[in-house]
């Protein structure tokens, strides 16, 4: 597998994380989860929620790649642009699409209340303009927004900005107060422990390798044992390619990685 860099998030974490053991023997679940970052710790807790048994494979650590190296912005759109799905889109559709991204922060919410999850998160989220023209636009999207999507943002003025975001630097900026921002590693490892601590298992360190059908059942292969299940759930994104199986070779070449890279310092003296 690919060893990624060190990075912030996992620098920062004050206490030691959980250790999950690696997985041996050949077991019977009902799903077989591969992949413990977002995508395969909220599909484990949501099957897990609905009683069934579940079982996570992760080949590193929990959130190792894109779940514990993003920004950790909770921001109510798609990437891209709402105008996107306009484009393609009746309205009530469009309205649909942006509905998900509203119900899934506020799911999110509620998750990281319910199982008391320590994510430092902090709810608000402002896009802010620097030009002339990126208040008119800015200004514009919210017009829109509220008129068709009856979401209201809040206006901060170039005067109230500084109190929000310690910079005096933006002219006007648009409040999301269901938005916000956490600390992502944090977030998967609550995840994960409410898994470990309900009826599901966790492993690390468990590539999974391959998988066949066995009847009506499923052999997911891993190092030192194999689960068999009823259901596969592929949530490995870019490790997609380590699978010996066609369609995640096929899945593969269609996920591309995405970096992006930040440097933060103490304040620099004047030289
Ligand atoms: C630079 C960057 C910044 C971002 N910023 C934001 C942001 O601010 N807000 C936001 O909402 N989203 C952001 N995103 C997007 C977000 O991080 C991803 O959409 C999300 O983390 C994807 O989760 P995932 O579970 O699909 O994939 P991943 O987190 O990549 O998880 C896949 C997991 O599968 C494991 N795996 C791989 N192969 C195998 C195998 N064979 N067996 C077992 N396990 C395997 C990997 O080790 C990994 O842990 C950002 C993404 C990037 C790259």
């Amino acid at each position: 597998m690919t060893t990624l860099a060190q990075r912030y998030y996992e620098a920062s974490l004050l206490e030691p994380r959980s250790v999950y053991p690696s997985f041996h023997g050949n077991i019977d679940y009902d799903i077989c989860i591969v992949g413990g970052g977002f995508m395969g710790l909220h599909t484990a807790l949501n099957l897990q929620e609905r009683g069934l048994k579940v079982v996570l494979l992760e080949a590193q650590r929990i959130g190792y790649c894109a779940s514990g190296r993003n920004g950790g912005h909770v921001i109510l759109e798609f990437g891209g642009s709402q105008r996107n799905f306009e484009t393609h889109l009746d309205l009530a559709s469009a309205q649909q699409v942006l509905r998900l991204v509203h119900d899934a922060a506020e799911h999110l919410s509620e998750r990281i209340a319910r199982y008391n999850i320590d994510c430092d998160y902090k709810q608000g989220h402002i896009v802010a303009a620097i030009t002339p023209k990126h208040v008119a636009d800015l200004s514009a999207w919210q017009a829109h927004l509220a008129q068709n999507y009856g979401y209201q943002n809040q206006w901060i003025t170039q005067d109230e900005i500084p109190q929000y975001i310690g910079s005096a630097r933006y002219l006007v900026g648009a409040l999301d107060k269901n938005g916000g921002h956490l600390h992502p590693i944090k977030l998967a490892l609550g995840l994960a422990k409410a898994i470990a601590e309900g009826a599901g298992e966790v492993y690390e360190n468990s590539p999974a390798t391959k998988w066949n059908n066995e009847g009506n059942k499923v052999r997911v292969s891993s190092q030192n044992g194999a689960v068999i299940c009823n259901q596969l759930m592929l949530s490995c994104n870019v490790g997609m390619e380590n699978m010996h199986a066609k369609l995640a070779q096929m899945l593969a070449k269609r996920i591309l990685p995405v970096g992006s890279w930040v440097i933060a310092s103490a304040p620099l003296a004047d030289e």
